[in-house]
């Protein structure tokens, strides 16, 4: 995927495994990175992100729990472009 525009928080979620498993073009991954510095709801997914591959030693985007599911979708609802 290649984007030139700045990322969305739903463009995070669709990124986030190809990021973990260094993937990423250069330009995508820096995007990446530059929403993670002011976005804190991608922050805080991209490190249960991390603690779910820490934990079953592989990536299962799937398999995330519904509660977090819910918790990250309330923390997505209180970002606004700006
Ligand atoms: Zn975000």
């Amino acid at each position: 995927m290649r984007l030139d525009r700045e990322l969305a928080c739903r463009d995070i979620v669709e990124l986030v495994t190809g990021y973990l498993e260094h993937a990423l073009p250069p330009g995508d991954r820096e995007r990446f990175e530059e929403h993670l510095v002011f976005c804190d709801g991608c922050g805080t997914y991209l490190d249960q992100m991390r603690a779910t591959i820490a934990a079953t030693g592989r990536l299962e985007p799937a398999a995330l729990p519904a509660e977090l599911e819910a918790r990250l979708l309330e923390a997505f609802r209180g970002w606004r472009p700006a």
